[in-house]
């Protein structure tokens, strides 16, 4: 490897939520991720629409939706390049993956996204209960402290989807606001429960979301508000600045190059900064 200390990589990707709507939020989590690398706003790519399963599998393969054929949340593609947790275990890591959308990580619906592994932790299908999702996310909390705890994991990804359904039901008023911040306490159980910013250095972490909201809640078009994204992420050798061009398709290319590992250069995805 071509680090120095044991590099690991952990990608924590918050469904639906709104740029402008993260910044009415209280968010000390993100915020302190913000405070130690970057935040900055990413357009989901016109080559996607802006939905769920065409974005998480653009993050996570770091190719655009005619590469990776995700074009809906319904219809897997016959193949999927392979995500970044995959090719971290092709290279010799441990990986973990956490989430409350059971399409993520297993074959329903769009998935799975990112490819089932043995370590995992795959919630119900929550349907269109919010506290179900509550559950969900919690469940993939606890369940990722206690797999991370043991120091073996190089790169995991977890996924939050309480936000997304929230405004799906909602709307983007004051119950959406509190769901980005019951998301940003998860966040910062997992990035305490593992010391990810206790200044040791081993840990990057990226937090991600997919696309924004309508203000009545909704997503699919390509109003601003449901184009934009958003990453922040910090770590060892982090750039302090918002990329000047930065895409989804990056976090790909960046969780490969924290662990040391090359980009295809037949990917989309680059590292934040090389573009
Ligand atoms: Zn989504």
């Amino acid at each position: 490897m071509a680090t120095s200390f044991a590099a690991k990589v952990l990608v924590v990707g918050i469904d639906g939520v709104r740029w402008d709507t993260l910044h009415r939020a209280q968010t000390p989590a993100l915020d302190a991720i913000t405070a130690r690398g970057f935040r900055a706003p990413v357009q989901v790519h016109t080559a996607g629409p802006t939905i769920s399963g065409p974005c998480w599998a653009t993050i996570a393969t770091g190719t655009l939706a005619s590469t990776h054929g995700v074009l809906d949340n319904e219809n897997p593609p016959d193949a999927m390049p392979a995500d970044f947790l995959t090719a971290a275990r092709g290279a010799g890591f441990r990986t973990y993956a956490g989430a409350s959308w059971p399409a993520m990580l297993s074959p329903v619906d769009c998935g799975p996204i990112f490819a089932p592994d043995a370590r995992m932790t795959v919630a119900a299908d929550p349907g269109h209960r919010l506290d179900a999702w509550d559950t969900a996310d919690q469940l993939v909390v606890n369940e990722a402290c206690e797999a991370l705890a043991d120091g073996e994991i190089g790169a995991a990804f977890l996924y939050f989807g309480v936000a997304d359904e929230v405004a799906h039901a909602l709307g983007v008023g004051p119950e959406y606001l509190a769901a980005i911040e019951a998301c940003d306490r998860r966040l910062g159980a997992v990035i305490d429960g593992i010391g990810a910013l206790n200044g040791q250095g081993e840990w990057t972490v990226i937090a991600v979301t997919d696309h924004g909201h309508v203000d009545a809640g909704g997503h699919g078009g390509d109003t601003p508000e449901e184009r934009t994204a958003w990453i922040t992420a910090c770590g060892p050798r982090m750039p302090r600045e918002s990329p000047a061009r930065l895409e989804q398709a990056d976090v790909y290319a960046q969780a490969l190059s924290v662990l040391g590992l090359p980009v295809e250069p037949d990917r989309f995805a680059r590292p934040f900064g090389a573009r």
